[in-house]
């Protein structure tokens, strides 16, 4: 038993769980005892490493941004462990560039994936949990939703729409049981952040007062968290996890 942060009988879908933050959430929520529903959307081997941590898990494969491949995640989460009460949207992609040369189609991924996934997941997941009067849906976010970013104004559009979704689902699922969250990491180190320079790195390091990059395991504590019985009263909020950098 794991007390307050018990998760024994739960089950969990997460999206985007193959590496990186999506898979250390997986990771703590299957440690709590729940069942888990690891997504990915191309790399299965990285969700086979996933898989290979947790206990009572399978992987699927689905992209969020597709609403039949969504209901096809929930069908196989209900096939394999029964209707999911808990939903983590943490799937998510940058593509990075000044507002003057952003394409169209580098936009509209990024709010398909990033925002529409969320919603796709928001409504199948919904139905059961409002049967059920019972649920906790996490969704991932970004410091940069509230700090904004130059180089990422589809990004930062789809974290902040992320914040609205969170507060328009939770109002309208509160009294059914059910909680609607966002947690907002800072930079956190994934393979999304792996990319940068070791000056860019020392400089954004510079400007976070705990002065380092924040780990997957910083921020699935706080969703386990708001995942748990022990949240129960906390819904339409953000969650920062970012060690001081955005307060
Ligand atoms: P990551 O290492 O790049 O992993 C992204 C995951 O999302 C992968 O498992 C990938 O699947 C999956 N994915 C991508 N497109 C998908 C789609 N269309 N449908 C389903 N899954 C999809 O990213 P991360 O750093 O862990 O980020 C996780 C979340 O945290 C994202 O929402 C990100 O925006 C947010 N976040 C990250 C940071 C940071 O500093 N890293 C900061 C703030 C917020 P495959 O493995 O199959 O490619």
């Amino acid at each position: 038993m794991n007390g307050f942060m018990d998760l024994h009988g739960k089950t969990a879908i997460v999206t985007g769980a193959g590496r990186g933050i999506g898979r250390a959430i997986c990771i703590l929520l299957s440690r709590l005892g729940a069942s888990v529903v690891v997504n990915y959307s191309g790399n299965g081997a990285e969700a086979d490493k996933t898989l290979a941590m947790c206990g009572s898990a399978i992987k699927f494969r689905a992209d969020v941004s597709d609403e039949d491949e969504c209901r096809r995640l929930f069908e196989k989460c209900e096939a394999s462990f029964g209707a999911p009460q808990i939903l983590v949207n943490n799937a998510g992609i940058t593509r990075d560039g000044l507002l003057m040369r952003m394409s169209s189609d580098d936009f509209d991924r990024v709010l398909d994936v990033n925002l529409k996934g969320a919603f796709n997941c928001v409504k199948l997941a919904s139905k059961s949990m409002m049967r059920a009067r019972y649920g906790r849906i996490v969704n991932i976010s970004s410091v940069v939703a509230s700090s904004g970013n130059a180089g990422q104004i589809n990004y930062v559009a789809s974290k902040a729409g992320l914040l609205g979704l969170t507060r328009a689902a939770a109002a309208e699922l509160a009294a059914r049981g059910i909680t609607v969250n966002s947690v907002a990491p800072g930079f956190i180190e994934t393979d999304m952040t792996a990319s940068l320079t070791d000056g860019t790195r020392e400089a954004m390091s510079a400007r976070i007062p705990q002065g380092r990059f924040g780990t997957p395991e910083d921020v699935a504590g706080a969703v386990a968290f708001l995942c748990s019985d022990a949240a129960g009263y906390i819904t339409g909020q953000t969650l920062g996890v970012n060690g001081g950098m955005y307060m």
